[in-house]
């Protein structure tokens, strides 16, 4: 049985991977209204795998005798001043993703929950790799420029997103 401290937190992360998930087709939707059909690919796959993600964590909640709650999601914003800014939010969020993550892992030692501290290791792991990626496309259009753009959005299409690479 989940700890209610526990539960309550892997709640509150089923809602934030379930508001990246709607974040990242806002920001898709931007994208190929925009004509940058590459960053618009590697968005759509990006909120496929924040959908995963929620659903691991709803998975593992209600395999452990709690119970999922499936909430509203805050609406994202859809209008963005350009590529660059898209992907400097996508990874000021990734970076709140990892500290929500960490405070997770802070809970289940404080609750001495050392299964729930175990599974979350993927997570942890996860966010090393969603940061790293999404700094190297950032690292790529500063060497671009924005007067590139088409050049970039060829070779992002190229990219797979961060979780392609497997679950
Ligand atoms: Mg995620």
């Amino acid at each position: 049985m989940l700890n209610k401290k526990v539960e309550e937190i892997l709640n509150r992360q089923i809602e934030r991977e379930g508001y990246s998930s709607h974040l990242y087709l806002a920001m898709a939707v931007w994208a190929e209204c925009n004509g940058l059909e590459g960053t618009s690919k590697w968005l759509y796959a990006q909120a496929d795998e924040e959908r995963m993600h929620m659903l691991k964590f709803i998975e593992y909640v209600n395999e452990r005798g709690g119970r999922a709650l499936i909430t509203a999601i805050e609406e994202p914003p859809s209008e963005y001043k350009n590529v660059k800014e898209v992907f400097n939010k996508v990874l000021t969020h990734e970076q709140f993703v990892t500290a929500s993550i960490n405070e997770i892992v802070e809970v289940t030692l404080a609750e001495k929950d050392f299964t729930t501290h175990n599974w979350i290791q993927y997570f942890v792991t996860e966010q090393i790799e969603e940061e790293a990626s999404v700094q190297s496309i950032i690292d790529k259009l500063n060497l671009m420029g924005e007067h590139n753009l088409y050049m970039f959005d060829r070779d992002i299409m190229g990219m797979r997103s961060a979780g392609d690479s497997g679950e």
